[in-house]
């Protein structure tokens, strides 16, 4: 059986014998604290795993430490303790060589707008690649799925907010990386926008068996994007699986009632 069609399979099985022993594992943050000057605490002991060739959604409301988590896994944030370690890399030891295996999408990235999004897409080759056929070769993949048709040769500053968003997944995309980290891929997007920035995730998953963690306020999103999700509050995991199991026990017939569920219990303890 196929890595993915192993991961369609389990996502509505039981996962957990199958994934411990048969998927390597891409990110393992382990008790990552972030503590930012004034004393605020945005991780306290975050532990989760991503497993190579899947879409891992990570959720919780604003503030939980999504941004902090994905930047540390990034290399663009130091932890305040913990480690991550990104194809078995630590974040601490050699972020320049995690560097070449990822490809991230802030959650708002400006920058560049006095160039076309032609011109963006060819500075982006110029600094990824030495090589012109591997340059060529971005850049052609990055204007497909940019799919910015006449507009790929106007100002990116006349663009919308989702024209400049699939723009700039594309320039993370085209570059096939082994991991892929976006921050609110859809922020600020309308519903169409917002659809088809997932096929293309999605799509883009399935077909290079690219590893994807994103992260999103949007439940519904992550629910028809990810293999799993793990669920963020105040900086530490509150619960975390494959959505349906979670659905299931928890007794809940969408993502926002489980995190209600979960979010109910640990106000409790
Ligand atoms: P959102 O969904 O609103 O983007 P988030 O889940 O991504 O939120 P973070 O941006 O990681 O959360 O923020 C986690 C906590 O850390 C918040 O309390 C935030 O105010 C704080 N924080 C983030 N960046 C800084 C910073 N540079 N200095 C001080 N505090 C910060």
């Amino acid at each position: 059986m196929e890595k993915l069609d192993l991961l369609n399979f389990f996502v509505f099985q039981d996962p957990s014998p199958i994934l411990g022993r048969s998927l390597k594992i891409a990110v393992d943050v382990k008790n990552l604290v972030k503590v930012y000057p004034g004393n605020v605490v945005a991780l306290r002991g975050l532990n989760f795993k991503v497993f190579e060739g899947e879409i891992y959604g990570l959720i919780g409301p604003n503030g939980a430490g999504k941004t902090t988590t994905l930047r540390i896994i990034a290399t663009l944030l130091k932890p305040t303790s913990g480690d991550v370690r990104v194809f078995g890399i630590s974040v601490l030891s050699d972020p320049i060589k995690i560097r070449r295996q990822i490809a991230y999408l802030p959650e708002d990235a400006g920058g560049y707008k006095r160039l076309t999004g032609r011109e963006f897409i060819e500075l982006m080759a110029r600094i990824r690649f030495k090589e012109s056929r591997d340059r060529e070769e971005y850049v052609e993949e990055a204007m497909r799925i940019a799919d910015l048709k006449e507009a790929i040769d106007r100002r990116i500053e006349g663009y919308s907010k989702g024209m400049k968003r699939r723009l700039l997944l594309a320039t993370v995309l085209a570059a096939k990386p082994k991991l892929a980290i976006l921050d609110e891929p859809t922020s600020g997007l309308d519903v169409l926008q917002s659809l088809k920035i997932r096929e293309v995730i999605k799509n883009y998953n399935k077909t290079y068996g690219v590893t994807v963690l994103l992260s999103s306020h949007n439940m519904l999103e992550v629910e028809f994007l990810s293999h799993r999700v793990g669920m963020i509050f105040k900086g530490a995991m509150v619960a975390e699986g494959p959505p349906k199991e979670l659905k299931e026990l928890s007794g809940a017939s969408n993502l926002e009632e489980v995190f209600r569920f979960f979010i109910g219990r640990e106000v409790a303890v």
